[in-house]
């Protein structure tokens, strides 16, 4: 590992690790940024291929390079000639990403495009085989099982990193099991920074540095990273390194010009040899690094621009559990460049910057276009996805599709052409069975009456028809009646029986021979649609499959009864399963699972004096947690579907007083609703509050007393559920507060919370939680902070995340006794967080077909199958095509093993890849067909198999 010590003594090595931090965007846009990473590129190519002494670490993600090469192509062999000489080290990740905001997904996608685009420049192991994860706001659980399954032994961390770690190693263990051998950065990734910055004081400063690294690597050689944010290397580096060593007395120190990638294999030869004694006594840390004992963890990025994780969420969603599952087994054409596209959009945005939401206002708006688009391709990719399904469907039904790996029911609501003498509809499986529907609306047939005279009907046309489309509608047939003083034209629009070759011509040529007799007469033009109606129903699918449903008249007895049916009764919405009571404040009364939650929903208003990385309450707060008036409205009243409104008025205050010393004394009216919805045979209470914010600088947040108290909450997100306690561990200068993160749900004794987003939380006193509705600031980092001590960045004004104006965030709430295992939260998360896809049957036949009867259209069986993954705890997080194999990724997210079985498709050969896609074993197959496959608990797995392609 280390030279014979010249003679005198063992010299202590410094392994100078010269690098920048290079965050992407932040407090200037990527555009203005990019243009300084140019610049020092330019500059460092010269210097590294004028002295070959330099190394250089470009940060640990290849989105350096990229956006490098995009502005220098010519320059991309000079870059590959110094990796390959093992002078600069690229990679492994794409982005350096905030690791507790995206999904699990995300992260692997993210090492998976770093990886993958640094063998494409500069062939394989190009990247460096190091989980460098230098900025992070702490760091996630699976952390380290994630980088060993890409084939990655070593983390480099730095904040989160608890008091627990007196040294400058430590082994890192994950859920399952999972161990890598994390380097500490003590005090930073800027740490050996200013180490050779005054020429007269070199040796002084350097022996100054070993004196105080001493307390963390004893005597062992220390890593100095020598760099800081943005920042360019000295091209005389070198020399002065140079000259540093010359002087020093035999014995002394050596300083060595490394990349991080040469300071930490030196490691790996340790690590490889079990019989070699270990350099550093390790202690193990298991699970997330969330400690602010010697860094700032800023952890209230996760309630800054909430906008964002919103959309962050919706874009990984449709692209996770919807475009690419979908896609795998239903579409044509696997489209493999709009999802990177889609995808790489999703990872440029998991920056730590972008995504926390710690950024110039210019940066967030360019973040939310990206989740936006990522969202657009995903959705298209959805409909094409499931358009074969749909052409293959008559018109009239309609199709549903199943975005879980298991057979489910779903409310699905869809508008349907139904005839108006049909006084009640259900709606038909392809089996013959009936559902029962609950009527939404009903909307008017006769859109407009125009009353003109003869010579104005043509000039209507002329104006206003385009083709088919008038007023928007498609115009398919038309009446005239000529009895009484007024003739009548009725215009029928959007006929679902249709031809698609339907000629108006024919409409025009009789309407100008009607009016021609009589410019003047009058007339009436009706534009008629005929009688549709919007409609709900509880609609079983098939493991990520498809069924379809048309509509049929109910005659007779009721279709079958609805198990655990919506009433509402006055301010009670009930379902059998889960009740919810409003009183006269706008209390709830939660009841479920044989667990009652008393107070629920009391909004909680308070000032914030912080910034986007830290909440800060002002010197004296003013809490507003009552409303002045509530009003109780039931929006809808079951049977499928029960919604109560209960809005409430509050008085928040527009600010606050000149500086931060409290609210400001003058109120702004705020009417809030909430919306309280229960489903037929769902055990939650689904929860949408929304308002116009009229205040800065401010924090609301949505309580829940729990029925008992508790000293743990257990909070999902990437891969795992953490559980944590009351109190984190502080030091370094912020004001500990135990606000976290959470991405699919949260729970704390006697309830689960279900989300929407990545959503920050906190248990209160072991008696509430409380969750972040909003929370408003105006500044990146505010210098006097009175949470937080060592500023996080510049102060910036941000006036966008203050979020003035409409707001509205989602939740469920489900009661129970118990552990959220036991409870069925994970079924839960997937019934709360998947509606079913639906579409339109596309498929022209016989007239018969197109036209609702009572017996419903013919019906094909439906074309394709889906694809099943059962198992106690297992869960589905990707499903897609690699060239011509399936590959799906699961979790066991669940502390005992267990074994899923993937059943559905004809499978053919099966074998294990890991998360870079390198193949592993062969999987042998089942007597059934079907795959099983044993997980240890908490255990990322991801399988690839041949299924018979008649098959999708
Ligand atoms: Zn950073």
């Amino acid at each position: 590992m280390t030279p014979a010590p010249p003679a005198g003594g063992p010299a202590t090595i410094i392994h100078l690790v010269p690098h920048t931090h290079w965050d992407r965007e932040w407090y200037e846009p990527f555009q203005v940024f990019r243009m300084r990473l140019v610049e020092l590129v330019d500059q460092l190519l010269d210097a590294m291929e004028a002295d070959e002494r330099l190394a250089f670490t470009l940060d640990g993600q290849l989105a350096t390079v990229d956006d490098y090469l995009e502005v220098r192509p010519e320059h991309r062999e000079r870059l590959v000639a110094l990796i390959a000489a093992g002078r600069l080290a690229i990679g492994p990740w794409q982005i350096l990403m905030d690791e507790f905001l995206v999904s699990g997904e995300t992260i692997v996608r993210n090492l998976e495009l770093g990886w993958h685009a640094a063998e494409r420049l500069a062939g394989a192991d190009a990247a460096m085989p190091v989980g460098y994860l230098p900025d992070m706001f702490g760091h996630v659980a699976q952390m380290p099982q994630i980088l060993r399954r890409a084939g990655i032994r070593h983390a480099v961390v730095w904040r989160g990193v608890p008091a627990a770690i007196d040294r400058n190693a430590f082994v890192w263990r994950a859920p399952d099991g999972s161990e890598v051998r994390a380097e500490y950065l003590v005090g930073g990734y800027g740490n050996g920074a200013y180490l050779l910055a005054i020429p007269d004081k070199l040796g002084e400063k350097v022996a100054r540095y070993v004196e105080t690294s001493r307390a963390f690597y004893g005597d062992r050689s220390i890593l100095a990273m020598y760099g800081t944010d943005h920042a360019v290397p000295s091209p005389r580096l070198a020399e002065i390194v140079a000259g540093v060593n010359a002087a020093q007395p035999a014995g002394g120190v050596e300083i060595r010009i490394e990349t991080l990638a040469t300071y930490i294999r030196a490691y790996d030869a340790a690590l490889a040899d079990p019989a070699a004694p270990d350099p550093a006594p390790a202690p193990v840390w298991a699970g997330e690094l969330r400690s602010a004992a010697r860094a700032n963890m800023l952890s209230n990025v996760t309630s800054a621009r909430i906008d964002i994780k919103m959309a962050a969420a919706r874009a990984e969603r449709t692209l996770e559990r919807y475009a690419e599952p979908l896609a795998a087994l239903h579409g044509g054409t696997w489209p493999e460049r709009l999802l990177e596209l889609a995808w790489r959009r999703v990872v440029d945005n998991s920056a730590h910057d972008s995504i926390c939401g710690c950024s110039q206002d210019a940066v967030v708006d360019q973040v939310l276009s990206r989740f936006a688009e990522a969202e657009q391709i995903g959705r298209g990719i959805v409909a094409a996805a499931i358009r074969p399904l749909a052409e293959a469907t008559p018109r009239g039904r309609v199709v549903v599709v199943n975005p879980s790996p298991h057979e489910r029911v779903d409310l699905v609501e869809i508008d349907l052409d139904v005839p108006a003498a049909w006084e009640a509809v259900e709606l038909e499986l392809p089996g013959g069975e009936r559902l029962p529907t609950q009527l939404v609306e009903r909307p008017e047939t006769v859109l407009r009456r125009l009353p003109l005279t003869g010579r104005q009907v043509p000039e209507l046309f002329a104006r206003r028809l385009h083709g088919r489309e008038l007023f928007g509608h498609s115009l398919d047939g038309h009446l005239i009646e000529r009895e009484g003083a007024t003739s009548r034209l009725t215009l029928l629009v959007d006929d679902p029986a249709a031809s698609a070759e339907f000629d108006v011509d024919g409409i025009l040529d009789s309407v100008a021979a009607a009016v021609s007799a009589g410019p003047n007469d009058p007339w009436e033009v009706v534009v008629v649609r005929g009688d549709r109606r919007r409609l709900l129903a509880a609609v079983s699918a098939p493991p990520l499959g498809p069924t379809t449903v048309a509509p049929v008249e109910a005659a007779g007895a009721p279709a079958r009864p609805i198990a655990n049916a919506v009433v509402v009764d006055g301010r009670t919405i009930r379902n059998g399963l889960v009740s919810v009571a409003v009183d006269e404040l706008g209390a709830m009364t939660i009841e479920g699972g044989g667990v009652h939650l008393e107070g629920a929903g009391r909004l909680v208003d308070g000032g914030d004096f912080g910034d986007t990385y830290n909440y800060g309450p002002p010197a004296e707060d003013r809490i507003v947690d009552r409303p002045s008036v509530v009003v109780v409205a039931q929006l809808e009243s079951g049977p499928l579907r029960g919604r109560l409104d209960v809005v409430a008025r509050y008085d928040w205050p527009i600010g606050l007083a000149a500086g931060g010393t409290a609210r400001a004394e003058v109120n702004a009216p705020v009417e809030v609703t909430t919306t309280l919805e229960l489903r037929a045979g769902e055990p939650f209470a689904r929860v949408r509050i929304a308002f116009t914010n009229p205040a800065r600088d401010h924090r609301v947040r949505w309580h829940l007393p729990l029925p008992a108290p508790t000293d743990r909450s257990a909070a999902e997100g990437q891969f795992a559920v953490v559980e944590r306690g009351l109190t984190v561990e502080a030091g370094h200068g912020e004001v500990p507060l135990a606000t976290a993160p959470a991405a699919a749900f949260v729970h704390a004794a006697g309830a689960t919370i279900l989300l929407d987003h990545v959503t920050e939380y906190e248990l209160l006193d072991g008696r509430e939680l409380a969750l972040t509705v909003l929370r408003s600031t105006g500044l990146i980092s505010r210098n006097e902070n009175p949470f937080r001590e060592d500023p996080a960045g510049p102060e910036v004004a941000v006036p966008d995340a203050q979020l003035i104006g409409p707001w509205e965030m989602a939740f469920a709430v489900m009661p129970h006794a118990g552990s959220w295992a036991d409870a069925g939260v994970l079924a839960a998360v997937e019934a709360y967080r998947l509606p079913f896809a639906t579409a339109a049957g596309r498929a022209t036949g016989s007239k018969e077909a197109a036209e609702p009867q009572a017996s419903g259209p013919a019906l094909p069986s439906p074309p394709a199958t889906g694809l099943a993954l059962d198992g106690r705890g297992v869960v589905l997080s990707a499903l897609r095509r690699r060239g011509s194999a399936l590959e799906i990724r699961m979790l066991a997210q669940t502390d005992k093993s267990t074994e899923a079985r993937i059943s559905g498709l004809p499978i053919g050969a099966a074998w294990d890849v890991d998360l870079l896609g390198r193949r592993g074993d062969d999987i042998a197959l089942a007597e059934d067909g079907s795959l099983r496959i044993a997980l240890g608990p908490w255990e990322i797995r991801t399988v690839r198999f041949e299924a018979d392609a008649s098959a999708r």
